[in-house]
């Protein structure tokens, strides 16, 4: 997971730092600040790579996405 370059990762770092007040990477939820979050929380591979890019568990990633797409129906 260290396919983004060196200026995104740093972006997304202060990014996840002003949206959550949390530094990424720590092994715990940006969102909730869980820190038992590991592979099987995951449903699919598509949950874990998510949380490889925003490090939401799949709790907050429910969350999130859900008020996201209620907006669409
Ligand atoms: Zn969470």
């Amino acid at each position: 997971m260290t396919s983004k370059s060196p200026e995104m990762e740093k972006f997304l770092n202060d990014l996840t730092k002003i949206l959550y007040g949390r530094e990424r990477h720590s092994g715990a939820c940006v969102a909730c600040g869980s820190h038992k979050v590991s592979v099987e929380d995951f449903r699919d591979a598509l949950s874990y790579t998510e949380y490889g890019i925003s490090n939401l568990c799949q709790e907050c990633q429910d969350k999130t996405f859900k008020t996201l797409k209620t907006r669409k129906k």
